[in-house]
């Protein structure tokens, strides 16, 4: 399963919090000797670009790994968050940053000092051009002899909450470069992170084989060491998954493997390749993030990840078609968005994949992997379509398999019925 990202909504704060920074102030017509309205202060956007340069060296020296440039964006004077950074660098020290972004937001006075709120995103090397989503954080900053310097954490007091929890507050984050992947891990966890490396790269054939023209840079897999530090760094997100997630950054293409160490332990001592098909379903999940949209039915994404993964099906649905009746979720459920997001139990989760599982399998056979892909880039083409969901449907298959939604329905029954 793949969990929904704010993104959008996220994106949206952003373009309005950068609107207002970046557009120059509203121009009152000019005419005469009358002054601007507000004349904009020249210590204000002198602040602005200093903070920006600040920010800009505090990224590079994290990318660059050079910890005495990183530290010198510090205020020696805070001596507790001097520490607290100088451990946030040592123990992100291996990872393999690209960029790393600090985008000033906005510059404001509290109670006498100086608040820079700020959105932080990143890239990593050899992985998805497309930045994280942005986080939003906020720094003290204060005037030391040497120019501005960062002097505290000022999240919660400046946007009310406690910052976001990330993998190195639970420790020193150790890497693993495999040759499709990018695995993050703490210690003891090494076991978890070579299987996860090998798990990626054993599955690249069938991957690009049933997703033709997807091109994928090496993915990343970030390994938690149990469901609590998940559910610290993703706090009410996580109720539905087993073992392992998937996540979108967002943007057109990119995202990226979480798993959690003390699941999938103890699911390999008893079912090893339930631990390989959940990985290989989360690659194919990030894989699609680059295709895949809005509007694709979702029976299309959670039938394909298990199509790479490999699959069996249980007699269970074909006897539910052959006794007349329609599965719950029925096929059509499955194919408007939030479709498995509203399984009420474990037995309609299981015949929802089943469902999907076979739609799928029902299309790779007869049409072929490439019309497969062909759908998902039809309903990507169309994702903004005011159309209602099951007309959009109707148009697009019938479009790219030239048969309607009944006909492939129909189709699909007698396949789960003959595969008995
Ligand atoms: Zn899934």
């Amino acid at each position: 399963m793949n969990i929904p990202s704010r993104l959008a909504i996220i994106s949206a704060l952003l373009l309005a919090v950068l609107l207002a920074v970046l557009l120059p102030a509203p121009s009152c017509s000019r005419t005469g000797d009358i002054p601007w309205a507000a004349p904009r202060g020249a210590a204000e956007a002198g602040i602005e670009e200093e903070l920006t340069r600040l920010l800009d060296a505090y990224g590079s020296a994290l990318v660059g790994k050079d910890r005495d440039a990183f530290l010198a964006t510090i205020d020696p004077a805070a001596a507790d968050f001097q520490a607290a950074q100088a451990r946030f660098f040592d123990r992100v020290q291996q990872v393999p940053f690209a960029d790393y972004r600090l985008r000033l937001d906005s510059v404001s006075d509290s109670g006498g000092q100086t608040v820079a709120k700020v959105s932080v995103s990143y890239t990593l090397e050899n992985s998805f051009s497309t930045y994280t989503e942005p986080e939003r954080a906020a720094f003290y900053v204060a005037r030391t002899g040497d120019g501005l310097r960062l002097a505290g954490d000022a999240t919660e007091a400046a946007l009310g909450r406690q910052r976001n929890v990330h993998l190195e507050d639970f420790g020193r984050i150790n890497f693993l470069e495999g040759g499709h992947s990018l695995v993050f891990f703490l210690d003891g966890d090494d076991a978890v992170a070579r299987t996860a490396r090998d798990r990626v790269d054993q599955a690249w054939p069938q991957l690009t084989a049933v997703l033709p023209g997807v091109e994928l840079p090496k993915v990343p897999v970030w390994i938690y060491h149990d469901q609590q530090q998940i559910d610290a760094v993703y706090p009410g997100e996580w109720q539905d998954w087993v073992g392992g997630a998937s996540r979108s950054y967002g943007g057109a293409s990119g995202g990226e493997i979480i798993l959690d160490a003390g699941t999938f332990t103890e699911i390999a001592a008893y079912d090893p390749d339930y631990n390989r098909k959940m990985i290989v379903h989360e690659l194919t999940h990030v894989a699609l993030f680059g295709v895949s949209s809005a509007r694709a039915p979702p029976f299309l994404e959670e039938g394909l990840a298990d199509y790479v993964a490999g699959f069996e099906v249980s007699p269970r649905l074909a006897n539910i078609i052959a006794g007349g009746g329609d599965p719950v979720p029925s096929l059509r459920d499955l194919s408007r968005p939030g479709g498995f997001e509203v399984l009420l139990d474990d037995e309609s989760a299981w015949l929802a994949y089943e469902v999907a599982d076979t739609a799928v399998a029902y299309l790779e056979e007869k049409y072929g992997n490439e019309q497969v892909m062909a759908l998902l880039r039809e309903f990507r083409q169309r994702e903004l379509d005011q159309l209602d969901q099951d007309q959009l449907v109707e148009e697009v298959f019938q479009s790219v398999l030239g048969i309607g939604w009944q006909e492939f329905e129909d189709g699909w029954r007698r396949y789960v019925l003959e595969s008995r």
